[in-house]
């Protein structure tokens, strides 16, 4: 006698996930989600390193010139040491690296987030508070850093609190801004960072969930650097120094 299988016409995408992480401990990824990791923004690197030597081409002035290095350096420092941890976690060797780049990854974003304010702070007038703001930001950039060597996995919910904080507040300073232009791109940015904070807490429940917070960061700096590019670099001269 024949038996009919029946065949479901639903894939279930359950299993390309694992299920999620038990307290204070990390969230295994599938082969798949890891190279899907490893992708995404090992493809960037590239990237960014294109993205340094445009911005120091149009470079006019001396302070352009040390922001397209700060800022190119944040894009390049972010992706690659991101890249790193997630070939070493899906290698499943060399743990004790595997550990150290993985507080990396999570520390090098307050360094990212810290270079996004620069170079506005340090080319734009923000009515006279400008070197106070960012005396603050990469004080909290370091204090973040402490945090994630000392709490690393620890307290999950204190450490997204800690990243919208760092990420969000400072915005507050842009409506300062003498001359606005550039803050709508600034403000999508934005917004698609603290998007993707929705994938980066959504592991095991939604498939491939780090890889989409991936995206949103890709999308989210591709913002910022038309914003960079388009109302800092190349101009002759830099709005502060007209300012002052
Ligand atoms: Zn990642």
């Amino acid at each position: 006698m024949k038996t009919i299988k029946r065949v479901s016409s639903h894939y279930d995408f359950r299993r390309l996930m694992n299920p999620r992480a038990k307290k204070g401990e990390a969230y295994k990824p599938t082969d798949v989600e890891h190279m899907a990791n490893i992708i995404t923004h090992g493809g960037c690197i590239p990237l960014s390193v294109l993205a340094m030597l445009w911005m120091l081409y149009i470079s006019q002035t001396r302070l352009q010139f040390v922001i397209a290095l700060v800022y190119g350096w944040a894009l390049i420092a972010l992706f690659s040491v991101s890249c790193t941890f997630h070939s070493l976690a899906f290698c499943g060797k060399f743990q004790r690296l595997k550990n150290f780049f993985h507080i990396a990854d999570r520390a090098v974003i307050y360094i990212f987030i810290a270079s996004s304010y620069s170079p506005w702070l340090t080319l734009r007038d923000f009515s006279g508070i400008e070197d106070e703001m960012m005396w603050l930001i990469w004080i909290m950039a370091v204090i973040g850093i402490v945090y994630s060597y000392t709490f690393h996995e620890k307290y999950k919910i204190l450490e997204i609190i800690l990243y919208l904080i760092i990420g969000v507040c400072p915005a507050a300073v842009a409506f300062m801004m003498r001359e606005p232009s550039g803050i709508y791109e600034l403000f999508l940015g934005g917004l698609s960072f603290i998007t993707g904070v929705v994938f980066f807490k959504s592991d095991g429940v939604i498939p491939f969930a780090h890889a989409i917070w991936h995206l949103f960061v890709l999308v989210g700096t591709m913002f910022h650097f038309y914003a960079i590019n388009l109302y800092l670099l190349g101009q002759e001269v830099d709005e502060i120094m007209m300012t002052k």
